[in-house]
């Protein structure tokens, strides 16, 4: 099984490899326009004051984010020289308040167009919408686009004019595979319910389901499937796309807490990933929704407030791989991909610069691995756990084993039959044979209680347990047969004449042969069952007792039927043959 886990580890990382790789050969995007030049302004700043002042204007691809309220985005009309006229504004999913269409004519006059968000329309293909421009004359010189309140960098970064009405869509394969990770995102949560209601009840199954769930909305969201069934807002698919990817990296950060191994993470870096799962719910949580209270400059903390789960995920991996946890072998795969994406996105987000929308593809793709690998590396944790488990019952056998033997002999002690006699008894063990040394006290003196236990051994041997007869040392040079079957009596009687044989075989620098005295009771089923364990045994001591006052070596046997009135008279001393 090990073997197995070390399989999948392997398997994991080539998996991860193998979609990497099909990600860089992916082509990029269609032909759309990307913006010339971008600018930052207070509101009451128009679009002549800014013609007039080149300096302002950025023109490369850096920069994206500013405090100020007013951004510009310039299309010049060389952009579309080959891609025709220009018919609508596509962009990335994000709130803002308004948005300025304005075609600069010939003479550099600028007619406008507003839109309000809402107005604008989320669409499948990636987290995108499109807004529709007005009609674009032939002279037309540039299209502005002037947005109020931008409160995500990439609305500006990744701000197009496209010569589709409707904006560029996705190519079908993309859509496609976007359905097939969104279906394969359902699957996770039901094993997951299974395992936890049939082999292990963990919270991190549960938390694992959560985030699953957690994903399949986020990965809904940004590929516009959600559109498909949803009317949403520009502002709502923006508001559920931050949400969705909040409440996911929290649950990463919880579910990494509870998977791992008990000794992969200190107890700090245990609270310190749940400090920081609550962090991020708290801070891009909140960011993520919007809130009257905070203006459009608070988008700011809903990237940073993922930085410290990001940090102390890696730190916890990298304190779980010192540690040897196989866990943690398994989420580094797992995340990895994710966390560099996510820092990448975050460094996008915050305006440093702009990126192909390959980029994006990416980060689907490093999802999808993240939720194969992680249910792998749940059922590798199930079996360890289940190993464990398994181990730990066989130590209780064993354990249990244990105290139900004698270590000198190997035969069963008093604690493993007593409890079991009445259920014994049913099956057929009614004959209670009760067998002790002869003049064993001897043996020690004269030869050593070394000697002593070798012919302790050889006595158990020649007690000879079979199905039908149960043998066990009840202390001292004392055993116990309890038969069943046909002719018990006679069968336990050539056991104890056995035994002087075997010993001397066995331990043949003995001076003298060693014998035994038996005590037999044979009762009727009915009657065993009434009687106990320490009743019967009582009983046989007294015969016992008898056998050693009648000189030793020989068997006194009594039969218990239902009815006994007259006990004494069936008993009946035999073997005398064999006194010594
Ligand atoms: P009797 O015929 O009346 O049964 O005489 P006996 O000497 O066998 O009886 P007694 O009860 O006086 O002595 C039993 C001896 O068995 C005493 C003790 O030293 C010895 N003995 C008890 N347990 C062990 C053991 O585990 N190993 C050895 N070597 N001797 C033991
Ligand atoms: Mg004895
Ligand atoms: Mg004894």
């Amino acid at each position: 099984m090990v073997q197995m886990g070390a399989g999948s580890i392997r398997f994991a990382s080539a998996w991860v490899a193998m979609l990497v790789a099909l990600l860089v050969a992916a082509p990029a995007s269609a032909a759309t326009i990307p913006s010339a030049c971008h600018a930052f302004s207070p509101e009451s700043t128009t679009y002549a004051e800014l013609a007039r002042q080149p300096s302002r204007w950025i023109c490369r691809s850096v920069h994206w984010a500013d405090r100020q309220p007013v951004a510009w985005l310039r299309f010049d009309a060389a952009g579309w020289r080959e891609t025709g006229i220009p018919k609508s504004f596509v962009s990335r999913v994000a709130k803002f308040e308004q948005l300025d269409i304005l075609v600069i004519g010939a003479d550099g006059t600028a007619k406008a167009t507003s839109l309000k968000t809402g107005e604008a329309t989320p669409r499948a293909g990636g987290s995108v919408f499109a807004a529709p421009l007005p009609e674009i004359p032939a002279d037309t010189q540039a299209v502005v686009i002037r947005i109020v309140h931008p409160w995500n960098a990439g609305l500006l970064a990744e701000g197009k004019l496209s010569a589709k009405k409707g904006g560029e869509g996705w190519p079908v394969w993309q859509l496609v595979l976007a359905a097939i990770l969104v279906g394969l995102l359902t699957a996770p949560p039901i094993y997951d319910l299974v395992l936890y209601r049939t082999a292990i009840r963990e919270r991190f199954v549960l938390l694992h389901a959560a985030l699953t769930l957690a994903l399949a909305a986020y990965v809904m969201t940004i590929t516009g499937l959600s559109s498909l069934f949803l009317d949403m807002s520009v502002t709502t698919h923006a508001r559920l796309d931050g949400a969705s990817i909040t409440v996911v990296v929290a649950l990463a950060t919880l579910f990494t807490a509870d998977l791992f191994e008990p000794y992969a993470l200190s107890r700090r870096m245990r609270a310190a990933l749940r400090v920081a799962s609550a962090f991020v719910l708290l801070v891009s949580g909140t960011a993520a929704l919007f809130p009257p209270f905070l203006d459009f400059t608070a988008q700011t903390y809903f990237y940073l407030g993922f930085l410290p789960s990001f940090a102390i995920l890696f730190a916890a991996i990298a304190q779980a791989l010192r540690r040897g946890s196989r866990m943690a072998k398994f989420q580094f795969v797992a995340w990895s991909p994710i966390i560099l994406c996510g820092l990448e996105r975050i460094a996008r987000g915050l305006g440093l610069y702009g990126a192909p929308p390959f980029v994006d593809t990416l980060l689907y793709f490093t999802l999808l691995s993240e939720v194969v690998v992680s249910v792998m590396g749940i059922a590798d944790r199930m079996m360890t756990l289940k190993q464990q488990r398994d181990t730990a019952r066989a130590e209780v056998r064993m354990l249990a084993s244990l105290a139900e033997h004698d270590p000198l002999t190997g035969l069963y002690n008093r604690r493993a039959i007593e409890p079991h006699f009445s259920t014994l008894a049913k099956e057929g063990f009614t004959t209670f044979a009760l067998i002790d040394l002869d003049h064993f006290k001897a043996v020690n003196d004269q030869h050593g209680h070394t000697m002593g236990d070798a012919v302790l051994r050889a006595a158990a041997q020649a007690l000879a347990p079979d199905e039908d007869t149960l043998a066990m040392r009840l202390g001292g040079e004392e055993f116990l047969l309890l038969l069943r079957g046909r002719k018990a009596r006679q069968r336990a009687e050539q056991r104890r004449q056995a035994l002087s044989r075997h010993i001397s075989r066995q331990v043949p620098t003995l001076t003298s042969p060693v014998t035994a005295s038996m005590g037999v009771i044979e009762g009727a089923i009915e009657t065993l069952e009434a009687e106990t364990f320490a009743d019967l045994y009582e009983r046989a001591d007294k015969l016992l007792y008898e056998a050693k006052m009648a000189g030793r070596n020989r068997t006194i046997s009594e039969k218990l039927t239902l009815f006994l009135p007259r006990r004494k008279d069936r008993r009946h001393q035999e073997d005398r043959r064999h006194a010594a």
